[in-house]
């Protein structure tokens, strides 16, 4: 099968649990985008999602590991938003990288602002592992959706006041989906 690449993250979508997930884009599509392809991917990933400082020691078994909590974690969200009961193994897993000393928050000498200490990836998995429980079993719960872009199919949290969004991202697949309309009613016109 080809495999198609991407090398920049998106931290677009509204929970850090689902950043994870997002690294892998097109999900609708036959090839979706990989953009985690090697170790190294995954440590830089780290440091733009704004978890460690600097690139962790990452090798092969780190990276399966994020692989499956990412793929985890989307399973579990789109049971969740078509209202169905998760699956009994992925909230085992869930549960087993939740399990891990996770990284921890500090606040700065001058009080003003926080960092996340801690190093290695099961730290870092720990954490989006804990996020997404209390995602999942919080108030959002009911907020957590799948973008109608067929596409994408990305999860995301709808924190507006009335609960009616549909897509990931207003600059990506809202654009999209504002552009084909205004194409279908310039078609209708002419
Ligand atoms: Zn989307």
């Amino acid at each position: 099968m080809e495999r198609r690449t991407k090398r920049d993250f998106r931290f677009g979508v509204t929970r850090l649990c689902f950043t994870l997930p997002a690294t892998l884009g097109d999900r609708g599509l036959p090839t979706p985008y990989e953009r985690l392809e090697e170790p190294a991917d995954l440590a830089r990933w780290c440091v733009e999602a704004g978890l460690l400082p600097t690139p962790p020691v990452v090798d092969e078994r780190d990276l399966e590991a994020a692989w499956a909590l990412r793929e985890t974690i989307q399973r579990t969200g789109v049971a969740i938003a078509g209202g169905a009961p998760p699956r009994e193994r992925d909230v085992a897993s869930i549960n087993r990288a939740a399990a891990a000393v996770p990284l921890v928050p500090r606040l700065s000498a001058d009080g003003t602002s926080s960092h996340w200490s801690g190093t290695t990836v099961d730290s870092v998995l720990s954490l989006l592992a804990r996020d997404a429980i209390d995602l999942f079993a919080g108030p959002l719960r009911g907020r957590v959706k799948i973008c109608a872009d067929e596409t994408c199919l990305g999860l995301f949290v709808d924190e507006s006041r009335p609960g009616q969004r549909r897509w990931c991202s207003m600059s990506t697949c809202g654009d999209k989906a504002k552009k084909s309309a205004y194409r279908a009613r310039l078609r209708s016109q002419n």
